[in-house]
């Protein structure tokens, strides 16, 4: 087997294929192993995790968010790894798809306020700026968007790692499949996650 790209860098191209599908119910879920690290990616349309796919703007939808993006970042509830010895080391939970940016906006506006020379621009700037706004709320009416999740784990023992089961279903009820592949530095796999049969088995 040629590694070549590496393993981490081959799965990119795997993922980059599979988040082209984008199915309300589903999720893609990439699990890497590459001696002692353990990578995992979830791909899955925001509606399943949040119910909405356009930047939250009520109090409830932000809510929503903030309680999804809360839930994915504990690994430790996310998933429960059978063996292996793994601690996580990094997790991102990416919800740009469903997270105004009009905060951010502000936050640049404030900081030039004072600027008298870049003052005009800055108008300019916030006239455009409400130009995108509301192209982009037009937009979103038949606009998906997808929440990637991504961990990061350290394993004294990758060798023992075994399986692992996901803790998705019982939290958002919204999902009801992922489909899962992994990949080792001498095997591959994928299996098909539901409610009833939530965990991965690494068959090596
Ligand atoms: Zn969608």
């Amino acid at each position: 087997m040629g590694l070549a790209c590496g393993l981490f860098a081959c799965s990119t191209v795997v993922n980059a294929e599979i988040h082209q599908a984008h199915v309300h119910g589903e999720a893609e879920l990439m699990l890497v192993l590459e001696h002692n690290k353990l990578a995992i990616e979830i791909t899955t349309p925001a509606a399943n995790l949040v119910g909405f796919e356009y930047q939250a703007s009520t109090k409830q939808e932000k809510q929503a968010v903030a309680k999804a993006q809360a839930y994915l970042r504990q690994a430790n509830k996310v998933f429960t790894l059978t063996g292996g010895d793994c601690h996580l080391h990094h997790s991102h939970a990416d919800f740009s798809s469903v997270l105004t940016s009009h905060d951010q906006h502000h936050d640049d506006h404030d900081k030039h306020a004072h600027d008298k020379q870049t003052h005009e621009k800055h108008s300019d700037h916030h006239k455009e700026h409400e130009k995108h706004a509301h192209s982009d709320h037009k937009a979103h009416s038949d606009q998906h968007g997808e929440v990637t999740a991504s961990y990061e784990f350290e394993c004294n023992n990758a060798s023992e790692l075994t399986a692992i089961t996901v803790n998705l279903f019982s939290q958002f009820s919204a999902l009801y499949k992922i489909n899962a592949s992994w990949i080792s530095t001498t095997q591959q796999g994928a299996n098909v996650l539901t409610k009833n049969q939530a965990q991965l088995r690494l068959n090596r």
